[in-house]
């Protein structure tokens, strides 16, 4: 069976259309199938309409988190409730073409565990954007030690690799890069991202800058090796200033220093201060990774029952 995994977010226009045009694919090509509606706290009517869509068919299922917490979260919680041998995940704005669900699903059953959408192009974008996300991919893709510039959510999963992902301790997870990270055999299909249909997007600049910051600092430490490059740079400078202020002191030829100490003074003081912010910044990772707080909490279902875990087992 396949299951098709749809994370929403204040979707009440889309629900419907998503939820129609993945049934009819999919019985057309008379696949066996469920869909698997996440309600990631929406504060419009998207509860109603999954829930409306569900009674008329009981292969539409739902459920709903107590509160936004994400996309991440919102697939990790569909993931889990996923009883598929194969799982699909794709956005419910439909601007991954669900046609290219048939083309995965093809390959899954000729052998491959993990099948990846791959952006052919970006959509409508601003030129900030594009050149926030090429930075961003940039850094991602040199931690990952893989290219994820054409990178997105849309993805077949093999039953395998969702229970590595689902046992994975870490609650930080970036999923399109674990998904990545986790191997296994894998393909690619390309696919044109394509305009929203209703609704708007939900990622606002600020979300977008946070989103890239959690996420490059969950999947690398390199931040933290920058600090230690920024000291061995001031450490070769200093020496260099100290051994030409001795030669000046010895030669009697010292002037007046008090606005080298004060450049000097604020700068170290801001890198010392810069360094501290970015290693605070991962313990306050760590304190929140040893919490040990779920990822997400369900609220409601429909058409499904509470899923045991079967931990460690792949
Ligand atoms: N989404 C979600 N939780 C959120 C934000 C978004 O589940 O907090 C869902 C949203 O409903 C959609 C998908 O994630 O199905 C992609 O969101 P969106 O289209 O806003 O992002 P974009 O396509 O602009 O990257
Ligand atoms: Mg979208």
């Amino acid at each position: 069976m396949l299951s098709v995994v749809i994370p929403a977010y204040n979707e009440e226009q889309m629900i419907r259309k998503a939820a129609d045009r993945v049934s009819t694919l999919l019985e057309k090509e008379k696949i066996e199938y469920e869909i698997l509606f996440v309600d990631d706290g929406s504060d419009d009517r998207t509860w109603q309409y999954i829930c409306y869509e569900g009674e008329k068919n009981e292969k539409i299922k739902g459920i709903c988190l107590s509160r936004n917490f994400g996309k991440e979260s919102a697939l990790f919680a569909g993931l889990a409730q996923a009883g598929g041998d194969c799982v699909v995940v794709i956005d419910c704005d439909l601007q991954h073409p669900p046609e290219k669900i048939i083309e995965m699903y093809r390959l899954w059953e000729n052998g491959y565990e993990i099948v990846e959408g791959m952006k052919r192009n970006r959509g409508k974008e601003s030129g900030m954007h594009t050149f926030a996300a090429k930075c961003f991919y940039r850094i991602i893709s040199q931690a990952a030690h893989m290219d994820l510039s054409h990178a997105s959510d849309f993805k077949l999963l093999d039953r395998k690799a969702v229970n590595v992902l689902l046992n994975m301790p870490e609650k930080n997870a970036f999923f399109r890069a674990l998904s990545s990270w986790i191997g296994f055999k894998t393909t690619q299909v390309e696919y044109d991202v394509r305009e929203r249909e209703a609704g708007e997007t939900k990622w606002s600049t600020k979300s977008l800058f946070r989103y890239a910051i959690t996420n490059v600092t969950s999947f690398t430490a390199a931040p933290m090796q920058i600090i230690t490059i920024l000291g061995i740079i001031m450490f070769m400078v200093t020496t260099g200033l100290t051994i030409t202020a001795l030669y000046q002191k010895i030669t009697g030829k010292a002037q007046g220093g008090f606005t080298t100490v004060i450049i000097l003074q604020c700068f170290t003081g801001s890198v010392i201060m810069i360094s501290l912010g970015i290693v605070g910044y991962y313990i306050a990772k760590i304190y929140d990774e040893i919490k040990g707080r779920p990822r997400y909490i369900v609220s409601e279902r429909k058409n499904c029952e509470e899923k045991k875990q079967n931990k460690f087992r792949v």
